[in-house]
């Protein structure tokens, strides 16, 4: 019989999201009359914009005429949308990102697991804690783990806490670790990394011959005009980081699957025999190899978010969700409860209450406002105490979420 993966059988199969809809689940069923808000899943609710659609719409009438048809596109992506792309997202910002550092692709989720296909399996691999599921899960695919232990975590890896203690914002580590995921803005805690702990990262990494894999998905949602947007705006950082960005978020493409990752030409790594040699070309080579490109039609539509339209419409966009997280904060602050993140990303992280754990608080909110929100505890063990709750969703969703929790905890 052919063999599996074992390494697959050490997955924490998919606690979170399935245990929360076990528990939606039973409480609608035994109260058919409660109107459920779900502030849990970190999926966008607004439609897309009008300036993507319409660059969309006309990408399929040019697929419809010989003389515009697109068959296969480039690997790595149409150069127009990656020229504007390295001109808008970073030259603008005074990072020195060339357009062919810049590899298209179908998700930033696709490509921090893809990632790992270039990287050697000898590498000590750093995350924070708690921490996006999936650059924990693809290394335990990839046999970079142990097994985990009854907190969930994995033997093998190195944790790095944040908490409310340190900023949420990571100590740099004693040790030596190859490989760091950073995640800013950050989900789940909603929190930012300054400049000074951003380069104090890479100048760690490039002490040590480590690679930043930096996830900035969130990037469009800083307010604050000191955060860095990019870790390119770091000096050093084309030595020692790899990007990671999506227009999931910014432009509402969670359905539609646009994103990019930037490798640049002067990072390398070592191999067996000691010599260094150039990531770019390894992406490269893998992206050639494994994927064909990300279709013309979303790509005209990625491109669409750099027109004069196409900005103004997608901040109206950021604009309308951070709203939603500021009334989340203020309402939940009102109510006396601890509340962190939410003002430079569409999350906002919440203490408990009175020592309950996050999955109490969560039964607490669904049985008493009927209101869904993620335990932090899922997103990793220093987790525990903490519940996310997410921006994204409608005015009306959220202003009623809120009216009802503070009716709770108020009184
Ligand atoms: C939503 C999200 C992404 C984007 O993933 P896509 O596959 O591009 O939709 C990346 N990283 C984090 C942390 C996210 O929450």
């Amino acid at each position: 019989m052919a063999t599996i993966n074992n390494h697959y059988l050490k997955l924490k199969a998919g606690y979170l999201f399935p245990e929360i809809a076990r528990r939606v689940n039973a409480f609608a069923a035994a109260n058919p009359d409660a109107a459920i808000i779900k502030l849990g899943i970190g999926d966008v609710t607004e439609p897309l914009p009008e300036a993507c659609r319409t660059a969309m719409i006309q990408a399929v009438h040019d697929m419809g005429d010989r003389s515009t048809f697109h068959g296969y596109g480039p690997e790595q992506g149409y150069l127009w949308l990656r020229e504007k792309i390295a001109a808008q997202d970073f030259q603008a910002r005074g990072c020195d990102i060339d357009a062919s550092e810049i590899f298209i692709s179908d998700g930033s989720k696709c490509d921090c697991g893809n990632i790992l296909d270039i990287l050697g399996s000898d590498n000590t691999i750093a995350v924070t804690d708690p921490v996006y599921p999936v650059y924990v899960d693809t290394n335990v695919m990839a046999g970079h783990t142990g097994p985990s232990n009854d907190q969930g975590e994995y033997d093998g890896l190195v944790y790095l806490p944040i908490s409310a203690d340190n900023n949420f914002t990571a100590e740099i580590p004693e040790q030596a670790v190859d490989l760091i995921y950073l995640c800013f803005p950050n989900n789940p805690t909603g929190a930012v990394a300054s400049r000074e702990h951003l380069q104090a990262w890479v100048n760690y990494a490039n002490a040590h011959g480590s690679i930043l894999l930096f996830d900035a998905a969130y990037e469009a949602f800083i307010t604050d005009p000191t955060i860095p947007h990019s870790i390119y705006e770091l000096e050093g950082a084309r030595t020692c980081a790899i990007e990671f960005r999506s227009f999931s978020k910014n432009a509402g493409f969670t359905g539609t699957r646009c994103a990019l990752t930037v490798v640049p030409k002067t990072l390398k790594g070592k191999a067996a025999d000691g010599s260094e040699v150039d990531l770019h070309s390894l992406w490269n080579r893998r992206q050639s190899t494994k994927f064909n490109g990300v279709s013309y039609i979303v790509q005209r539509g990625a491109e669409a978010v750099y027109s004069e339209a196409g900005q103004s419409q997608i901040q109206a966009l950021i604009s309308f969700y951070m709203e939603n997280a500021t009334i989340i904060r203020d309402q939940l602050t009102q109510a006396g409860l601890s509340v962190y993140g939410g003002v430079n990303a569409p999350y906002v992280w919440v203490k408990t209450p009175h020592g309950l754990t996050s999955w109490d608080f969560f039964d607490k909110l669904l049985s008493q406002c009927h209101v869904v929100g993620t335990p932090g505890s899922g997103f990793g063990a220093a987790g525990e105490g903490y519940f996310r709750i997410s921006a994204f969703n409608s005015r009306d969703n959220v202003n009623e979420a809120m009216a009802r929790i503070t009716a709770t905890f108020q009184g």
